[in-house]
């Protein structure tokens, strides 16, 4: 690919990637959408985060397909993992929260 198709494409290029960037993303925003912070109780979609999992399961996201097959590895993650807000994340990721 040269420069000046590129170029010519960029545009299309960039809203395609982030068409299917946000297909795969939607998955966790959907799981997440009825959680709640394990500790606090804050509902708030985007501040809510997998522990300890979530760098691999963001990963594994945005790396596999949407195929069932390719989620069984996320669900099994996201299974493992309890829910927790960012703050609480960093909290429990420090050992200043105490979980039972
Ligand atoms: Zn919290």
């Amino acid at each position: 690919m040269t420069n000046s198709h590129y170029e010519k494409y960029k545009d299309t290029i960039k809203k395609v990637a982030r068409r299917n960037y946000r297909k795969r993303i939607v998955l966790l925003s959907e799981f997440l959408s009825d959680k709640s912070c394990n500790h606090c109780g804050e509902s708030e979609t985007i501040c809510l985060k997998f522990y300890p999992h979530d760098a691999e399961i963001r990963k594994l996201t945005k790396r596999v397909g949407t195929s069932n097959e390719s989620r069984k590895e996320i669900f099994h993650l996201v299974g493992n993992s309890i829910i927790l807000c960012s703050n609480c994340w960093i909290k429990r990721d420090n050992d200043l929260l105490e979980f039972i």
